[in-house]
């Protein structure tokens, strides 16, 4: 995905999602959509659009379903980037509180080698 310069980005775990279609619904900018794809359990989940989230978080706060939808606030702010072992290419990286020597890729949001 090309590096957006928007405000705000949102991932979707693809497994996690239900595809009950509020996030969809429930975005003021529309930047999500319903995915033609199948995840494992036959659900076509939802999928950002690229760019133009606003980082509000109104996603975030309709899904049901825990671990479905992360939002990033600041993405325009957000610049270290890395190579991930598990996507392939130069991610957007950030750290959490809990472990912050650790990198973690924004596009499937695991640490960024599997040795970490
Ligand atoms: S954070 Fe806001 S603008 Fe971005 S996808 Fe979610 S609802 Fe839409
Ligand atoms: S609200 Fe959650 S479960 Fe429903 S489509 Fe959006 S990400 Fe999937």
């Amino acid at each position: 995905m090309a590096i957006s310069k928007s405000r705000g980005h949102v991932v979707i775990n693809t497994e996690e999602c239900k595809g009950c279609e509020l996030c969809i619904e429930a975005c003021p900018s529309d930047v999500l959509f319903l995915s033609d794809k199948f995840n494992t359990h036959g659900y076509h989940p939802s999928a950002y659009k690229g760019d133009a989230c606003t980082g509000c978080g109104i996603c975030f706060y309709t899904c049901p379903e825990p671990g479905a939808i992360t939002v990033f606030k600041r993405w325009d702010l957000m610049t270290e980037t890395a190579a991930c072992s598990h996507c392939g290419g130069d991610y957007k990286v950030f750290h959490t509180d809990e472990k912050p020597d650790v990198l973690i890729c924004t596009n499937c949001l695991k640490p960024i080698k599997d040795s970490q």
